[in-house]
């Protein structure tokens, strides 16, 4: 658990504040938009919908996934393990926190996971390498 209660405290009315701000913005949508269960979302024909309302879809799928995040957060900091990383176990850096309020895993393990996702071509380095030969 993080020692620091006060920055704890803050997290959690960070996410309250968010899932409020969410909530009623949900109910606006509503009543232009007839509610669509989640697990419906892949199976939507978005062709057959027009411009505007594929866009609101997408942004509503998109703010339902940060709800769930926050919504997990927060009991995240019920249950104690806020700010540890889902996968080592260890805390996350706090910077990270900070940035990324929602993250599950620290720095280490996310860009390992995100290795494992994608395979990166580091045209950088190259570049910064000669660029220290000459500093
Ligand atoms: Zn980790």
């Amino acid at each position: 658990m993080l020692k620091n209660n006060e920055s704890l405290n803050r997290f959690r009315s960070l996410f309250e504040q968010e899932k409020e701000k969410f909530l009623s913005s949900q109910s606006k949508l509503g009543e232009q938009l007839a509610v669509m269960p989640e697990e419906m979302m892949d199976e939507v024909d978005f062709t057959a919908l027009n411009l505007e309302q594929q866009m609101r879809l997408r942004l509503r799928a998109r703010e339902g996934m940060y709800f769930r995040k926050v919504e997990e957060a927060l009991e995240r900091i019920k249950n104690g393990t806020f700010g540890h990383c889902e996968s080592c176990e260890e805390e996350i850096e706090a910077k990270r926190l900070e940035a990324r309020p929602t993250t599950t895993l620290c720095f280490a393990c996310k860009t390992a996971s995100e290795r494992s996702e994608q395979i990166h071509i580091d045209g950088h380095r190259s570049k910064s390498q000669a660029a220290r030969r000459f500093a």
